[in-house]
């Protein structure tokens, strides 16, 4: 077999569906973030990134910077291996505290990054619970259907943010199969919240274990910044939260909160979490000192949200096609998968705005989008910029014929 062609022909596919994936090239400039450069086509110019997932300019702050300066000075790169083998690092164990007491539960652990915290929680728990059964919302992320899968588990999928449909699937279930109901907070393509109270009354009915990914909402939610769990009161009701300190914390790295018990197996019995290096102790500082500076201020919330609202209104006003949701992240309509790319390849050359095409399989066919991401750090002026290049855009990709 020429295996080359093999790979190439599976790549035409994806490109002849206008869906092969481009990164663009970036050096993020700290201090000056959302600005960076990007390196395109030999040349190097300034840009603005409307589609990060820092969404706090964490991934800047001060205060962070100075933690993982100081870790890396005084203890080096690296864990030097995994915990298993090579011992603790004490800012994992100060980080694991923090991030237990911002979810009101009793443990904490933590992973290399969220992918791996869901994927390996949820394999571990299927895989080992008897008789267990997943009960997984349609639009769970790929690092739960993973973990799911990997289980071998048997897996029921409820209807998007549906409550009556996991009663109904629920009711289905023998008596004697653990249940294991596993849905996200904030779901980060359409933006849109889960039911979190209904769901955990469903699940309490038929004494199945919750299990909930807070990733786009921790550090952006709550009083602590512990989610929506935090803000709504709600957190006591999961079995287990999980997160991540890459997106609003600005850093990198997975977690998940719950009982001693229930953590202390996870640490005991999951590959993902035995057989791989720590996360280096520079990367814990700062995530440390991100988690931190979260638990006390609102003020990177209340201008995050401030942002998103604004930038809302006003694309709205301009008759752009934005999906509602009552959160943080602003859905663009596009709903074809080459108008897309082409409208991400005219703002980055023309304008200078990055902001990726989101194409199938991380939305379903047809609801292809530019998912934008307003933070406290874009000005009035990016916004009013974006909207102008946006309506150019428009046009020339000829996107109103077909929206
Ligand atoms: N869960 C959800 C819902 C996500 O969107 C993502 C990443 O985008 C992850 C988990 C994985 O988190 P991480 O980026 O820390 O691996």
């Amino acid at each position: 077999m020429n295996f080359d062609l093999f790979f190439e022909n599976k790549l035409d596919q994806l490109k002849n569906e206008g869906r092969y994936r481009v990164f663009a090239d970036l050096e993020r400039q700290a201090g000056n973030f959302p600005k960076a450069y990007v390196h395109r086509n030999g040349e190097v110019k300034e840009i603005t990134v409307w589609c990060s997932n820092d969404y706090l300019g964490m991934g800047q702050n001060p205060k962070v910077l100075e933690a993982m300066r100081s870790a890396l000075d005084e203890h080096g790169a690296g864990a030097g291996g995994t915990r298993n083998i090579s011992g603790t690092n004490h800012y994992h164990v100060l980080l694991e505290q923090e991030l237990a007491a911002l979810h009101g539960k009793e443990a904490a652990l933590l992973f290399t990054s969220g992918y791996v915290s869901n994927m390996a929680t949820l394999s571990t728990l299927a895989a080992n619970m008897p008789n267990a059964i997943v009960f997984s919302d349609s639009d769970n992320h790929a690092s739960m259907i993973e973990g799911i899968r990997h289980s071998r588990a048997e897996k029921r999928i409820f209807k998007h943010n549906d409550p009556e449909d996991l009663a109904r699937l629920l009711a289905q279930a023998p008596a004697n199969s653990t249940k294991i109901v596993a849905f996200e907070s904030v779901y980060s393509m359409d933006g849109d919240v889960a039911p979190i109270a209904e769901l955990c009354d469903v699940a309490d009915k038929f004494g199945a274990m919750t299990y909930i990914d807070e990733v786009h909402a921790v550090g952006l939610y709550g009083p602590n910044g512990g989610g929506i769990t935090d803000r709504e009161g709600l957190s006591d009701r999961l079995t287990l939260i999980e997160g991540t300190l890459a997106k609003a914390f600005g850093v990198m790295g997975g977690y998940i909160a719950g009982s001693r018990a229930l953590i202390d197996f996870v640490r005991s019995y999951s590959s993902g979490f035995i057989f791989t290096t720590a996360l280096s102790p520079v990367l814990a500082a700062g995530a440390l000192a991100s988690v931190r500076h979260l638990r006390n201020s609102q003020e990177e919330r209340v201008a995050h949200q401030a942002a998103a609202r604004k930038l809302k209104t006003k694309l709205k006003a301009a008759g752009f096609p934005v999906m509602e949701n009552d959160t943080h992240i602003v859905p663009l309509m596009v709903g074809n998968p080459t108008c897309c790319f082409y409208a991400s390849e005219h703002l980055m050359d023309k304008y200078g705005i990055y902001v990726q095409p989101i194409n199938y399989p991380t939305v379903p066919r047809g609801t292809e989008r530019l998912r934008l991401t307003p933070t406290p750090y874009h000005t009035e002026a990016d916004m009013d910029f974006l909207l102008d290049a946006l309506d150019d855009t428009w046009n020339q990709c000829g996107i109103r014929a077909i929206a």
